[in-house]
């Protein structure tokens, strides 16, 4: 199941205009050139297919120069505007939910445009919206004001999220220690042991829940810190979930925790891993290529400036949900530290003190599945909520 769909299924009353929405036929649709090409831009068709005729409108907009379509109760379903045919003639197009009962789709034009001609025409069983598009002369250009502008007549947003998500939802899981590591010891258990355990009822119940799941070790061996995080990101995960439960002396913690990186430290780590030889790794599908070490490092900072937000945002999800479902938790549940697995500049992450096991109480709760169901399940209703929010905030993005 893909992400929206768990979100539909799971968080959402459906909305009215789901009733019977027309859907978008991609394999119909189509971004063409129509004319002869004499080395400026061509003339471009854009042909939508709807698995009936909605509403729709349709107007330019500039920097850049842009054409929008909007459409009345159409599910754009999750297709990606990429893999529609003739894609590559425009520099790029997104697609998506915008306001209750309304779609967007946007199409970035190679240069200034007039709309020629548009329509809307039943094919067979479907319906085909076609916007014909001429290229024009920069002062020819005619756009709308502003794309604000031009939506003041449409109904207010919607109060639910409904916008959808391009790629499924993927947590990695990454119960620490392991192998020759067996992290905190007390009464005949290991960390290493119960974090695992944990970690493996948690990767179900997110399974069943529709989440992609990638574990950074499914059994007691070795994972060096770096190749966890190599692992966290070549499967292009949305959210990393450290699992621990450390020892202090007795007395001195109980219960859980969420430690979330320490902003603070921020600049120096920088330092740190612009200096890594790992840094081709961790930059990996940032888009750094190119750009010396110092601005590298402050590309850095710029990205974990919208990740850092993000997972304080999770740990909260964490601290509310089990907060909700009478999970005891440390005096000061959300912390800050400098774990080298928090460290990703483009990954949300948070590392999960499940209790400690040094706590007698605690202990007893990581032995006993009932604690662990109750435990499980706060955990993956706080993925759930924090998803659906990180949904609703792209939307909001791409508007
Ligand atoms: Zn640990």
């Amino acid at each position: 199941m893909t992400w929206l769909a768990l979100i539909l299924s799971l968080l959402m009353s459906l909305p009215a205009w789901a009733e019977d929405p027309a859907r978008l036929d991609l394999g119909g649709s189509a971004l063409v050139t129509t004319g002869r090409g004499w080395g400026g831009p061509q003339p471009l068709e854009l042909r939508l297919s709807l698995t009936k005729p909605v509403p729709y409108r349709t107007f330019l907009v500039d920097g850049p120069p842009r054409l929008i379509v909007d459409l009345k109760g159409a599910d754009l379903g999750l297709a990606h505007p990429q893999d529609m045919f003739g894609a590559d003639n425009a520099p790029a197009i997104r697609w998506g939910a915008y306001r209750q009962g309304w779609s967007r789709v946007v199409v970035e034009l190679p240069g200034p445009y007039r709309i020629d001609r548009a329509g809307q025409a039943a094919r067979a069983a479907l319906s085909q919206i076609t916007v014909a598009l001429a290229p024009v002369a920069a002062e020819d250009f005619a756009p709308r004001p502003s794309a604000t502008a031009a939506l003041r007549d449409l109904p207010e947003p919607a109060e639910t999220p409904d916008a959808p998500a391009d790629e499924a939802f993927t947590v990695v899981l990454d119960p620490g220690h392991g192998g020759f590591d067996p992290g905190a010891l007390a009464e005949g258990e290991s960390e290493a042991n119960l974090v695992l355990v944990f970690s493996l009822e948690l990767r179900a119940a997110l399974q069943a829940r529709g989440i992609n799941v990638v574990m950074t070790r499914e059994d007691d061996s070795f994972v060096a810190l770096e190749r966890r995080m190599t692992m966290a990101r070549q499967a292009g995960g949305d959210l990393f979930i450290s699992l621990h439960a450390d020892a202090l002396p007795e007395g001195q913690a109980a219960g859980a925790s969420v430690y979330v990186w320490n902003p603070s430290a921020d600049g120096r780590a920088t330092e740190q891993l612009t200096l890594r030889h790992e840094r081709d790794d961790l930059m990996a599908g940032m888009d750094f290529s190119g750009h010396d070490d110092a601005l590298a490092g402050v590309l850095m900072d710029f990205a974990r400036t919208d990740t850092q937000p993000r997972s304080e945002s999770f740990a909260r999800w964490m601290t509310s949900r089990m907060s909700l479902l009478g999970i005891v938790m440390h005096e000061r549940p959300v912390q800050r530290a400098t774990y080298s697995v928090l460290k990703s500049p483009d990954m949300p992450s948070a590392l999960l003190e499940l209790g400690f096991i040094s706590d007698h109480d605690d202990r007893a709760n990581l032995l006993n599945p009932q604690w662990r169901e109750r435990m499980v399940r706060a955990v993956a209703e706080a993925i759930v909520g924090w998803a659906r929010d990180e949904s609703a905030r792209a939307a909001m993005l791409r508007r």
